[in-house]
């Protein structure tokens, strides 16, 4: 749709040429939400694609993502045979739900930045120990310096994360060692190709060691549960109670608090199972 609130479209060749941050600043990535609905506080569209970010960088060490990397290049993404768990990468895009115009306009970093529960992008950086780099303004709290935050850090609720005004998503890092990784995913939708009511990650190492189960979609905000081995089926039902109390599902339209505690001891189950 048009913004008619709008302005003034900057396109900077670096962050830093955007120093002090005003009321009505927005940055734009994919612009998929941004153009989806009215901005009526919005005047200043500030565009991330000029600042010419490699979308992805594979080194030794892992897989940096820059937050401007469109979604339709993660898929297109080829690791390593070392890193078991690239598949993963279709699981989750395949479970955003999305036309065509999306999948080739939307960003990892505008996905992460919406904190949507069933925002498939934060699924699936989460699941993979990703720590994210923000960009501060200069004027801010810590002098602008950059900081780093683990992505199930960075999403607090839904629609909420921890960056402050007119900081910026710089960029992804999945470590090697989580690449490396086996993996399950499990992911429900009440509606053919609708938006996840729940959507589970595990990995483990080859003898099922370091096991990680990541819940999103039915929760506000990623939960993840690490055991230094497999846990029993009793030990990993019990861990999910004390740390998600019935209350603390995500309850909408795509399915009941209820119905997404069912799909999470359900999908736990099955991935423990598989991992083990
Ligand atoms: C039809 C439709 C279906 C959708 N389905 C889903 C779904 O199933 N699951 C889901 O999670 N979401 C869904 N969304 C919302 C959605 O998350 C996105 O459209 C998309 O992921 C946003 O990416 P973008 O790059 O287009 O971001 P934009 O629309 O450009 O930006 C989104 C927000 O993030 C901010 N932002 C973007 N990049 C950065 C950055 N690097 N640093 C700081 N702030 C930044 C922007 O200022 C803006 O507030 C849907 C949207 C539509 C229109």
């Amino acid at each position: 749709m048009n913004l008619n609130t709008i302005v003034e479209v900057k396109r900077p060749s670096s962050a830093e040429q955007i120093g002090q941050w005003r009321a009505g600043y927005a940055w734009l990535a994919g612009g998929t939400w941004l153009f989806s609905e009215p901005q009526v506080a919005t005047s200043t569209l500030i565009d991330l694609d000029s600042l010419g970010w490699t979308p992805l960088t594979a080194t030794a060490e892992g897989l940096e993502i820059a937050a401007t990397c469109r979604i339709a290049d993660l898929h297109a993404f080829k690791g390593p045979p070392a890193w078991r768990a690239v598949p993963l990468f279709h699981g989750c895009i395949d479970a955003f739900l999305m036309s065509f115009k999306i999948w080739n306009a939307a960003t990892v970093g505008g996905n992460v930045c919406m904190s949507l529960p069933a925002g498939a992008m934060i699924s699936l950086t989460a699941a993979l120990d990703g720590v994210c780099t923000l960009w501060p303004r200069p004027n801010q709290s810590n002098g602008g310096q950059p900081r780093e935050v683990t992505v199930a850090d960075f999403v607090t609720g839904n629609h909420k994360n921890v960056l402050e005004k007119g900081e910026l998503l710089r960029s992804i890092r999945l470590p090697a060692s989580a690449l490396s990784k086996r993996y399950a995913m499990r992911q429900m939708s009440l509606t053919h190709l609708g938006r996840s009511a729940a959507l589970l990650v595990g990995t483990a190492g080859d003898d099922g060691s370091d096991f990680l189960l990541t819940i999103t979609a039915a929760t506000p905000r990623p939960v993840q549960l690490r055991f230094a081995k497999m846990p029993s089926a009793d030990d990993l039902r019990q861990a999910i109670n004390q740390r998600l109390p019935a209350d603390g599902y995500f309850q909408d339209v795509h399915g009941s608090a209820s119905y997404k505690r069912h799909l999470t001891y359900y999908f736990a189950e099955q991935i423990r199972a598989e991992l083990a």
